[in-house]
């Protein structure tokens, strides 16, 4: 039985043929011995976007050639005669537009009696895969840039995605982390684990707002946002996640809240100062008035005295308040902090007897003198320990301790009673301006106290258990670098 034969019976006609050609993703090409084309397919054509009929018969080395080899076309197509396989890039000329790079793989045409009658080539035209791989580099490079953690599971829950800042988030290599079963490393991701497999169970999207988690020793808070994937018929087809480290943006949140906080207490202070200011002094005038109408032994003039003091007191309050919406301009003095604790303490012991408060102090004789704003530091242990004789009504003890931390090079003042406490759903609030909880308080002494720390480069901690008293610890540095020292 003959090879055409066999054919025929094969196939209803040459048609068929001739339509698996031109259907086929890749230019082919029949070129006689002298180099003609004999046969083009329509996936050809079309890449040249030029008729077939033009092309048929035509010699892709003619004037209007379409297709350059790398190396000489002569050289080729004698050696494909010869019988070689060649495999090499070349370029596609088309009517319109850019050349095309293609690779071709050419070989020996041989008729049914196994003589050569010419070359076959075919044709795969590059530019798709060049694009493809092209815009995975460049997804790849995006994915790796951006400053989110990203990874994703197939729906078993087996990595198949990891960017580079997922895996420096999480203490990996990201080729150590892909094809492992996510669920596997839960005490390494922590909730970014099992919140994206309940993304993968359940096809609903989860978010945690805040998590914290250590990153180089450091502990920062991170955002997640775990989502499903689906495929085209809405199945789901994995998971991914993207973790972002929001530290620095809930920093500046806090820093822009509070000061858009204390430009409101500012403001209102400055309106009320000035308004409390004036009668303070007449009242102050006529008490000066009456005093030359007492006896200096007479029992008023001692009244007169206290009254006078304590306005003046109130001035120089109402005067801080008045710096908090102006430029301060500290007046900076080395002191001594057991000293001026003292003095504080001195100035409650009346408050603290009629409370049935014991004060205690537990003074470090190893602070050394510090530079400080003189008065707002007073200010800030008068609130202190204010506060602390007010959280114990039924009386208590109240302790004032010193402390030198030569580690930090900073005193530490400790002022601890034994009072109502603080809740721990309060704790935050404390310095907010206008935060109370106290009948006759005003909610603006921390706020204060913790500005002028601040300014001195200190910080003030709180510890506190509902119900079992309150400890503020004040950290002052020594060699702060107040504003004024600049
Ligand atoms: P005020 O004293 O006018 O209330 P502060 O800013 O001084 O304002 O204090 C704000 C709030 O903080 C108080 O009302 C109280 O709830 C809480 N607080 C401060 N210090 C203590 C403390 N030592 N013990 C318990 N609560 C305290
Ligand atoms: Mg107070």
């Amino acid at each position: 039985m003959s090879d055409s034969v066999s054919l025929e019976s094969l196939y209803e006609d040459r048609q068929t043929l001739y339509d698996v050609l031109d259907n086929l993703p890749l230019g082919v090409v029949a070129l006689s011995t002298s180099g003609k084309a004999i046969f083009i397919n329509q996936t050809m054509a079309d890449m040249l976007k030029l008729p077939l009929k033009k092309l048929v018969r035509s010699s892709p080395a003619d004037q209007d050639h379409w297709l350059r080899f790398e190396s000489d076309h002569r050289q080729m197509l004698d050696a494909c005669l010869r019988g070689e396989r060649i495999a090499c890039r070349a370029y596609l000329l088309p009517a319109k537009g850019e050349r095309i790079p293609v690779r071709i793989h050419a070989f020996p045409l041989c008729n049914k009696h196994g003589d050569t009658a010419g070359v076959v080539i075919l044709i795969h035209n590059l530019q798709e895969q060049n694009v493809l791989e092209q815009s995975q580099r460049e997804y790849r490079y995006i994915v790796d840039s951006i400053n989110t953690g990203i990874i994703s599971v197939d729906p078993r829950g087996y990595i198949t995605t990891c960017n580079k800042t997922f895996s420096e988030y999480f203490g990996a290599k990201s080729c150590e982390l892909m094809g492992k079963y996510f669920p596997d490393l839960r005490a390494q991701m922590g909730p970014a684990s099992s919140l994206l497999m309940q993304a993968l169970q359940t096809g609903q999207s989860i978010s945690l707002p805040e998590f914290y988690h250590e990153l180089n020793g450091q502990e920062r808070i991170f955002s997640l946002e775990c989502m499903p994937l689906r495929d085209e018929s809405g199945g789901i087809s994995g998971a991914f996640a993207m973790v972002r480290d929001i530290s620095t943006q809930r920093l500046m949140e806090a820093k822009v809240n509070r000061a858009m906080q204390l430009n409101i207490a500012g403001e209102l202070g400055a309106g009320i100062a000035h308004e409390i200011r004036n009668p303070l002094t007449s009242i102050r005038g006529f008490i000066q008035l009456l005093k030359g109408r007492f006896t200096n032994t007479s029992p008023e003039q001692e009244y007169l005295e206290i009254m006078l003091g304590e306005l003046d007191r109130a001035n120089n309050i109402i005067k801080k308040f008045l710096l908090l919406s102006k430029p301060q301009n500290p007046k900076l003095q080395l002191q001594d902090l057991n000293y001026i604790l003292d003095d504080m303490l001195k100035l409650v012991e009346g408050e603290a007897l009629i409370a049935e408060v014991e004060l205690i102090r537990r003074f470090s004789p190893e602070v050394p003198l510090m530079v400080v704003e003189t008065e707002s530091i007073k200010q800030v242990f008068l609130n202190l320990i204010q506060n602390a004789i007010q959280a114990m009504p039924s009386g208590g003890k109240l302790t004032v301790a010193t402390e030198f931390l030569p580690v930090n090079n900073a005193n530490l003042v400790k002022i601890s009673d034994t009072g109502v406490g603080i809740p721990s759903s309060l704790l935050a609030k404390l310095g907010n301006p206008f935060f109370t909880t106290r009948k006759n308080g005003t909610g603006l002494g921390l706020m204060l106290s913790y500005r002028i720390v601040e300014n001195h480069n200190g910080k003030i901690e709180v510890e506190s258990t509902a119900g079992a008293g309150a400890t503020f610890s004040v950290t002052l540095p020594i060699s702060a670098s107040h504003p004024a020292l600049d």
